[in-house]
């Protein structure tokens, strides 16, 4: 199937372009962003110029910031292309909600990927938990915003979600491994003292779980989740690819290459199917978060 990539940035370039090239599932036909481009593919500007132009692709796939993103998914969905989101889905839920409807009204695919899910111990972990009693929990998430996002102001504009961007893809796959749902009770949230979004964050949800967000870290980077249940601990390690049971190693492989080959797959699928795979529980925590959540300056962030 030809799809059209929307937003030439670092994940489009570093994940999405690789995942097509390898899949036997997809062409690259045409690429939407105001300075990026991909050699050797048809290069737009404005979107509604591409959906004009190429009525042979029906299939788009979103990479932009969070905030530029229901405008441009709204119009290839109006435009009947079936539509594959990058996460956080988009800047507030209730634009998802109204993006589902269009879908639903346009008989075409949405999809809410969420790449942290496949990560290489995320199934078994679910599988290991099922059934399991979760006594406490703890996600410590630390990076440095420097080293992943370089110069991206956008992420401490409003609706960038500041630290709550890497911090979506530990609870998107808490929402997706725990036995029952959980929610936030309670959130502190940094901000600094010249930016519109957090730059740490620390939670409280039920079932005894927390979770630590920073985007602050200097040398080692931190993607942990621990467990302690009726059954024995379980650990997470590496942003969802490393798993531990009892404090021992039990499987998984340091590398996120397999997420975004994974990802395409899945949309394939939900294509071929005639459906749509739309999960917010993830953006309702971090909603959530800034509902509950007691405000703290800190100082300024320059990158
Ligand atoms: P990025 O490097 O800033 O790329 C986003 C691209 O979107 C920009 O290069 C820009 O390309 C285009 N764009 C259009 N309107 C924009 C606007 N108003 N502000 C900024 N850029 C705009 O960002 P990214 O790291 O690829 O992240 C994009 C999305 O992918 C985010 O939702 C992020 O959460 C997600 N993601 C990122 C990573 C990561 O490691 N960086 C990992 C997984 C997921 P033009 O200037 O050419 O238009």
């Amino acid at each position: 199937m030809k799809l059209a990539l929307v937003g030439i940035g670092k994940i489009a370039l570093d994940q999405h372009v690789p995942a097509l090239t390898a899949s036997a599932d997809w062409e690259l036909a045409a690429t939407v962003s105001r300075n990026g481009t991909v050699e050797g593919v048809e290069a737009f500007t404005r979107i509604e110029d591409m959906l004009a132009a190429r009525p042979d692709i029906p299939v788009v796939s979103l990479c932009l910031p969070p905030v530029p993103r229901f405008a441009a998914a709204s119009a290839a969905l109006r435009a009947g292309r079936h539509v594959m989101l990058e996460k956080p889905p988009g800047a507030s839920l209730s634009e998802v909600h109204e993006l589902q409807t269009i879908a639903r009204d346009q008989g075409v695919t949405l999809y809410t990927t969420w790449h942290s899910r496949q990560a290489h111990a995320v199934a078994a972990a679910r599988r290991w938990l099922a059934g399991r009693r979760i006594d406490s929990g703890r996600i410590t998430w630390r990076e440095d915003v420097r080293k992943w996002h370089p110069g991206q102001d956008w992420i401490f504009a409003a609706g960038g979600m500041g630290v709550f961007d890497p911090g979506i893809n530990a609870l998107s796959i808490l929402t997706h491994i725990l036995p029952r749902p959980v929610h936030l009770t309670a959130a502190e949230l940094d901000f600094p003292a010249n930016r519109d979004a957090p730059i740490a964050a620390r939670l409280a949800m039920t079932q005894g779980i927390s979770a630590d967000f920073d985007f602050r870290q200097q040398g080692p980077q931190t993607w942990d989740m621990e467990f302690q249940t009726d059954g024995g601990s379980l650990a997470l390690r590496m942003g969802g690819n490393l798993l531990e049971i009892d404090g021992q190693p039990a499987g998984g492989e340091d590398t996120i290459m397999g997420e975004y080959p994974a990802l395409y797959a899945r949309m394939a699928e939900l294509v071929r199917g005639g459906a749509s795979e739309v999960d917010l529980s993830p953006m309702v925590l971090v909603a959530d978060a800034f509902t509950l959540g007691r405000r703290i300056t800190v100082e300024p962030f320059e990158f």
